[in-house]
């Protein structure tokens, strides 16, 4: 039976964990923390990652987990001018703590073992066959070195990069809320000076904010994140107007906020998937979408070498990859830019306002 390890639980690992478990792979998860976890993300899952659910016949059952069903987006500039497009497909508002747990229970009912709380510590020889995978137990704190034909990384982060060259000078941030008086079928962004941040409806009558700072931006409040968030609410008054009222009902979290273009630097025999391959402008609201997508393909393609591992797949994959991300990631990081620039965002909003068409084509393009 081929075997492989996994490193991460988020939409990749318990993705591709499920399919090649379901194809009678033998499948170990390593997941560093226990679930149910919540994770710094605006929570809206694309259509790109619901096509994989459909794929897969899990649809229906995220689908009973009573995701937010979001059919617009509504940009807020900082100086009014507002500006609402409708979505191709509609997105899904779900929290992490629920989707990602749902995720991983399928891939462990179809048959991946799960190590949790363990944390993926390195390989040793990166050549030699078959790897040798270094795991902690963070509860025994005891170490395990397991031999490997395959290691897949889905650890969210880029694990193998050069220090320094995946980590933007952002932050994001998020936290959840009640009481919010806004459109229930609506993802909001709003602009402010140098930040953009997103309010989306989730299960259960809660609301997701999720904002791209300035790392400078939280330094200066000395690390205080809810000022972090009055500054921003300062600078915009459509937000100021949606918060008014409304209830946090959750610490605010923050992560670096990684942004690179799809790695080809991949050690042998080894996979990167999601955020580990590339990591996009989050104002899509694409990269669970293409951290599925990205597990679903390679996850194909493990099956079909029948295990026996060829550098072919990982040069293959990094093709398929780009084409998923390349233009996505253009098309995020110019919506990013404008977002968070008052004065692009007063230039394009009436601009898009009056060119419907091109507005809903670039959508499109952007894999939408
Ligand atoms: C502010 C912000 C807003 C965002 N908004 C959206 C949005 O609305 N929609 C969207 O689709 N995407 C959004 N994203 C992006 C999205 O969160 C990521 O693209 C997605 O989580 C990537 O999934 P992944 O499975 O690759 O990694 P992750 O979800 O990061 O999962 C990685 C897992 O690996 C585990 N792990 C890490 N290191 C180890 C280790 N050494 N050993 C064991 N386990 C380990 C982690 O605990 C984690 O559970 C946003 C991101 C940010 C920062």
């Amino acid at each position: 039976m081929p075997e492989a390890v996994i490193i991460g639980a988020g939409p990749a690992g318990s993705i591709a964990g499920l399919i090649l478990a379901r194809a009678g792979w033998n499948i170990t998860i390593v997941e560093q923390h226990r679930f149910p976890r919540d994770k710094v993300c605006g929570e809206c899952l694309s259509a790109l990652g619901i096509s994989v659910l459909e794929r897969l016949g899990l649809c229906d059952h995220v689908g009973a987990l009573e995701p937010a069903i979001l059919h617009r987006v509504c940009l807020h500039p900082s100086n009014g001018n507002p500006f609402q497009i409708e979505l191709p497909k509609p997105m899904w508002g779900i929290s992490r703590s629920r989707l990602d747990r749902y995720l991983l229970d399928q891939a462990v009912l179809a048959g991946a073992r799960l190590l949790q709380p363990w944390r993926y510590e390195g390989i040793g020889e990166s050549d030699s066959q078959p790897l040798r995978v270094k795991l902690r137990n963070l509860e025994a704190n005891e170490i395990r070195l397991i031999e490997m034909p395959w290691l897949i990384i889905a650890d969210g982060k880029s694990t193998f990069s050069r220090r320094g060259r995946s980590s933007s000078a952002d932050l994001g941030i998020k936290s959840h809320w009640s009481r919010i008086v806004g459109p229930c079928d609506a993802i909001e962004l709003f602009g402010c000076h140098g930040a953009y941040g997103g309010l989306a409806p989730i299960e259960n009558d809660r609301w997701n904010a999720a904002f791209s700072v300035p790392t400078a931006m939280a330094r200066e409040s000395g690390g205080d994140l809810q000022q972090v968030f009055e500054r921003l609410l300062a600078d915009n008054p459509a937000m100021q107007l949606r918060f008014a009222g409304a209830r946090r009902i959750g610490d605010w979290l923050a992560s670096p906020l990684p942004r690179f273009a799809v790695r080809r630097d991949w050690p042998a025999r080894t996979i990167l998937l999601g955020n580990a391959a590339a990591a996009i402008e989050p104002i899509g609201g694409e990269g669970m979408g293409l951290a599925m997508r990205s597990a679903e393909i390679a996850a194909q393609m493990m099956i079909y070498s029948k295990g026996v591992w060829n550098p072919r797949i990982a040069v293959e994959l990094q093709r398929r990859f780009m084409s998923l991300w390349q233009v996505r990631q253009l098309a995020c990081r110019a919506g990013g830019v404008v977002a968070s620039s008052p004065t692009l965002a007063r230039i394009a909003s009436p601009w898009l306002r009056h060119n419907r068409p091109i507005a809903q084509a670039v959508l499109n393009w952007a894999g939408k």
